[in-house]
């Protein structure tokens, strides 16, 4: 097993609110992991400090065996912390193509990067087309596009799959299973179907905390889950 990224006693407080409470969290290189829990949980907070897009308060977090705890965020984009958060970091006047060159800006093959990629998620035929234009599933799948231009050691997708169509999920599956043979994925998901079919381990977030880790099957049978989430 090889680590890719690892956070001890990852802390981040609002107000009087700790979001994010002493996590330590391992993530292997390879997996899908898809982060659950109630709204309000800390997953938003929890993997915006992983690319610094919120400040950490204390705790660390090791990426490749590198402390990145108070690195900025383009440099952890350079390290292969790719994230999609929302559709707000789309042009919507660019083309796809363009949009996704962009986004690969610091590879140096754009052009054929973007190409490769958009055929990989699935857009190609609509690369020239304008990314405001595009109905709301395409928009989302641009977004990973941007994300996988990259190239990527790590892609964190928050909640990828609000307001897709049952047919866009399935397809969004089966994109996540291709991208995941060369990326490791962390994904913050309410879609348990998805999560289910998808993820390799779960993690359990509850009140800034860790609640539960495991297989699918773990979670799914693990009673204090059921209780603070699934409802049942
Ligand atoms: P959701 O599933 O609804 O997206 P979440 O699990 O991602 O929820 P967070 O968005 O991380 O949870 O929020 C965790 C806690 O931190 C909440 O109480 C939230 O109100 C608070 N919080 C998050 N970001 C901020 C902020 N920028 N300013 C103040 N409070 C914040």
């Amino acid at each position: 097993m090889t680590v890719l990224l690892e956070t001890r006693k990852l802390t981040r407080s609002f107000g009087g609110i700790r979001a994010v409470d002493g996590v330590d969290f391992t993530l292997e290189a390879g997996e899908i992991r898809a982060l659950i829990g109630p709204n309000g949980a800390g997953k938003t907070t929890f993997v915006s400090l992983i690319c610094g897009r919120v400040p950490v308060e204390s705790g660390s977090i090791i990426f490749e065996g590198r402390d990145i705890t108070h690195l900025p965020a383009h440099k952890r984009v350079r390290l292969g912390i790719a994230y999609t958060f929302q559709i707000t970091s789309i042009f919507p006047n660019l083309t796809v193509r363009e949009n996704v060159e962009l986004a690969g800006m610091r590879e140096g093959h754009e052009a054929q990067i973007a190409l490769d990629v958009l055929t990989r998620v699935g857009l190609a035929h609509i690369a020239e087309q304008k990314a405001g234009d595009l109905a709301y599933g395409h928009q989302r799948l641009v977004e990973i596009a941007m994300g996988l231009a990259l190239n990527p050691r790590l892609l964190i997708l928050d909640e990828p799959t609000q307001g897709l169509s049952t047919a866009e999920v399935e397809a969004f599956i089966s994109l996540i299973r291709q991208v995941a043979k060369s990326t490791t994925i962390l994904l913050i998901e309410h879609n348990m179907q998805v999560v289910m079919e998808l993820a390799h381990r779960i993690t359990v977030m509850e009140r800034g905390r860790i609640l539960a880790e495991g297989t699918p099957e773990e979670i799914r049978s693990n009673q204090a889950v059921q209780q603070a989430y699934l409802g049942a």
